[in-house]
């Protein structure tokens, strides 16, 4: 059965003609799908009870159903490992904050081919891009089990497994119904886009009427320990993704997110510090230091309290803006492509 989620207005009004349908009823049917909560035909009480059954003979609402969660709605991140109908799983995340805001972080691709050495999610590579309707189909989702609580989903973080600029044109037709008022109604600037730094891709996302918040996975400040941990660096560089950046800052006067890894005795030393913070001195940037979630088959360590703060206070020092984000899904294998794995075979 095809998922209605993926037929445009156009084929849904002629198909409704068909059934003799005036062609109002293809806008009242849109409305439908965008409301949280709304997963059956039987539910969208203002169409016809024939029409509501012949619609449910030809299509479906959802094609994905959850094969495992992590943590609970109490807890700071929600995992959920989502099954698409080709047997294949990706990971979709509901992150609860203090102020009581709720946020999705979504998948791009199955796998990913950027293998970061510390990340979970491109330890088998790339299995194939998620179509538009697949990403669409995790907001939806998202914003289901909130509805369900009386909760709405009002951000979303380009966060979980792939790379997003590897899919963008997938991505980006997701997100323009993501936002729009006849969609979800979540604004780009509640969106944030982390990419691996792609400066091509960086360039599109400068180039969008709206653009979404851009966050860069940087982990290091010169290529040679870049290269080391992120293999997708040779042939790219610092410089050159601290230029997209800026280029990126200049169109959309949008302060930049660079993501920051802590991995002990890597990237974590004060001469590392100082060095990062020399490369984006002068920018009106944010470094977001995010300690290193273990994952079970990687070598890599935490730093230590006293060495994240330390690492903090050196960007601190040379005026560098900082976040400590904490590690909401330690828990619950929120490192990307974790929860994948563990159920591998299960
Ligand atoms: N491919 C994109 C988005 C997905 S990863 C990107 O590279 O930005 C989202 C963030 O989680 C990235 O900054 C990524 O480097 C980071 N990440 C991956 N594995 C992690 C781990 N084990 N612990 C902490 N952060 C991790």
């Amino acid at each position: 059965m095809k998922s209605l989620l993926s037929v445009p207005l156009s084929e849904l009004e002629s198909r409704l003609a068909l059934l003799g349908q005036p062609r109002f009823r293809a806008k009242q049917i849109q409305k439908w799908l965008f409301t949280p909560g709304v997963t059956q035909f039987e539910q969208m009480t203002n169409l016809p009870k024939p029409l509501r059954e012949a619609l449910s003979q030809e299509f479906t609402l959802r094609t994905m159903h959850v094969a495992a969660i992590l943590g609970t709605e109490t807890d700071p991140a929600e995992k959920f490992l989502l099954e698409l109908e080709d047997g294949n799983r990706i990971e979709a995340v509901i992150l609860h904050n203090e102020q009581g805001q709720h946020s999705l972080c979504a998948s791009t691709q199955i796998g990913c081919a950027m293998r970061c050495a510390f990340c979970a999610s491109g330890l088998d590579g790339v299995v194939r891009n998620l179509t538009s309707g697949e990403i669409l189909e995790q907001f939806l989702f998202a914003a289901d089990v909130l509805a369900s609580r009386g909760q709405r989903l009002s951000h979303a973080v380009i966060m979980g497994m792939g790379e997003p600029t590897a899919n963008l044109d997938a991505l980006l037709d997701a997100l323009s119904t993501v936002t729009s008022e006849n969609g979800l109604g979540i604004g780009a600037r509640k969106i944030t886009i982390s990419t691996v730094g792609i400066p091509a891709g960086i360039q599109r996302l400068a180039e969008l009427d709206h653009p979404y918040h851009l966050a860069i996975s940087l982990h290091a400040p010169n290529d040679e320990l870049r290269t080391r941990i992120m293999p997708s660096n040779c042939g790219t560089g610092v410089s050159a993704i601290l230029r997209a950046a800026d280029n990126y800052f200049e169109k959309t006067g949008r302060r930049v997110t660079y993501e920051y890894i802590l991995l002990s005795g890597i990237n974590d030393a004060p001469e590392n510090a100082k060095e990062l913070a020399g490369r984006l001195r002068g920018r009106n940037a944010l470094v977001n230091l995010i300690p290193y979630n273990p994952v079970d088959e990687l070598p890599f360590r935490t730093p230590s309290r006293e060495k994240v703060q330390q690492f903090a206070q050196i960007l601190e020092s040379y005026g560098i803006q900082i976040a400590l984000r904490h590690r909401k899904g330690e828990k619950i294998n929120a490192a990307c492509g974790q929860l994948r794995r563990s159920r591998k075979d299960s």
